[in-house]
């Protein structure tokens, strides 16, 4: 697996290249905006035209990622392990 996803119009990885374990995407047709991603892990996400982005991707492993996918109440954004592809947040129920 080369892990150089192209993305697609629904999730947008923010065209930034990190060096890192987690691909990180946010669904930009399901975010409304809230925001609460960005206050969460400003780090890692920002507001472009009223919808959140992923400042870069993949990105090092950190709590903060993961708390902001879980805590995204349309769960637009999804955490992935690069190396298996393995889903890390949100969890299913
Ligand atoms: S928390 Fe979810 S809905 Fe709110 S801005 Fe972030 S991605 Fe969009």
């Amino acid at each position: 697996m080369s892990g150089a996803g192209t993305p697609t119009a629904r999730e947008d990885t923010g065209g930034g290249t990190r060096d890192g374990d987690w691909e990180v995407s946010v669904d930009r047709l399901s975010c409304t905006g809230t925001g609460m991603c960005v206050h969460a892990a400003p780090a890692f996400f920002g507001l472009v035209g009223g919808r959140s982005q992923a400042l870069g991707s993949p990105v090092e492993p950190d709590e903060t990622v993961l708390d902001a996918a879980e805590n995204c109440p349309l769960e637009a954004i999804r955490v992935t392990e690069r190396a298996t592809g393995r889903v890390l947040a949100p969890e299913e129920f």
